[in-house]
């Protein structure tokens, strides 16, 4: 599995459509001080799933749509999109290409989509569970996660090794099956 590229518009700073192709190995991104390197990794959280401003640094979600800047009125909608290469199936899924995508209006409206088919948040969250990547993973490691993880209380510990050991997924289901 492999990210092929990576589309904002109207997500954070990025006011205008941008799409970022990654080769195969390592990528780094560098620029200046408030540049966006941080908002791209948390597009890429986002379009994962990410349910919580507060881990995108915002108050609300809405703080996630681009809010204008001196020269650009701001934007009703954000929208991001991953192109995973899952030739390996190593997503559960046929596919063998995967797009995935997330759109967020300021009338709260949102939409997911795979391969272009309006889907539930859960079925992007199934897809991502036990992959290593999704928004309860340690796939990406924000600034201050890793103090976090050690000073942080035995039983929150504990989630992060279950999640890691692939344990979650059970207890996830566990729950939503106990709620019906
Ligand atoms: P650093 O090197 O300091 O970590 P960075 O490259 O990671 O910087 P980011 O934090 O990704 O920079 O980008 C911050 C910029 O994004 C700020 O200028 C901020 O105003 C802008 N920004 C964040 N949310 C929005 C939004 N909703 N609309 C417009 N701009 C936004
Ligand atoms: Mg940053």
């Amino acid at each position: 599995m492999q990210l092929l590229s990576l589309t904002l518009d109207g997500f954070k700073s990025f006011a205008q459509k941008t799409t970022i192709k990654f080769e195969p190995g390592m990528t780094g991104i560098i620029g200046p001080n408030g540049s966006g390197k941080s908002n791209i990794i948390e597009a890429i959280r986002w379009v994962m799933g990410e349910q919580s401003a507060r881990h995108l640094r915002g108050d609300k979600m809405a703080d996630v749509i681009f809010n204008g800047a001196a020269d650009r009125q701001p934007l009703n909608r954000a929208l991001v999109s991953i192109t995973l290469d899952n030739s390996d199936h190593y997503l559960a899924s046929d596919f063998r290409e995967l797009t995935i995508t997330r759109k967020l209006y300021r009338n709260g409206d949102s939409e997911y989509l795979i391969n272009g088919r309006k889907v539930r948040l859960k079925d992007i969250t199934d897809l991502f569970i036990d992959s290593g990547l999704g928004r309860e993973s340690f796939s990406i490691i924000s600034q201050g996660r890793v103090a976090a993880v050690f000073n942080g209380k035995p039983v929150d510990r504990r989630g992060i090794i279950e999640t890691v050991a692939g344990v979650a997924k059970y207890k996830q289901n566990k729950e939503t099956a106990e709620k019906r």
